[in-house]
Order: structure tokens, then sequence, then C-alpha cells
């Protein structure tokens, strides 16, 4: 059995990151630190944002621990 997981993250690169922030109203609060990891509740800035996590509706972020990651991965029914 693999116990090795694909991470179905999309690669997100800073400008679309920033569109993505900018869409859900979130990027003036990355800017600010106000935005806490979905998962750890760390605080999320621009160098340890890994990844996001729409639930109804709102978008959630998830810093660059491998365990929020997973957590995110099995929380992510869609893409962005
Ligand atoms: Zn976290």
């Amino acid at each position: 059995m693999m116990k090795i997981k694909k991470v179905n993250i999309p690669a997100i690169h800073d400008k679309d990151l920033e569109k993505i922030l900018s869409d859900y109203g979130l990027y003036d609060d990355l800017i600010k630190k106000k935005l806490n990891c979905f998962n750890c509740n760390e605080i999320i800035d621009i160098e340890n944002l890994s990844g996001f996590v729409v639930e109804d509706n709102s978008l959630n972020v998830i810093c660059n621990n491998p365990d929020c990651l997973a957590h995110a991965t099995s929380k992510n029914n869609e893409s962005i």
C-alpha cells in the first residue's frame, strides 16, 4: 500500500494568489497578518501561505505545515 498521498492543491503563483485572495476580500487581511491557518490557527502571511480550502463559499487559508496541507487536501472538493 502506498502511503504517500498526492497533494491536490494547484501550484499557486504569486499573482494568482493575490487575485484569489482579492476575489474573496482577504488580501488586505493577509498583508495585515489577520489570517489564520484553517487547521492549526497559525498566523498566515505571504511566506507560509501554501493552500486554500473553500467551504460554504468562503475561502480558508492553509499554512505550509504538511499536516495542514493533508487536512486541506481532504477538505478540498473543488479546485480553485
Ligand atoms: Zn496550519
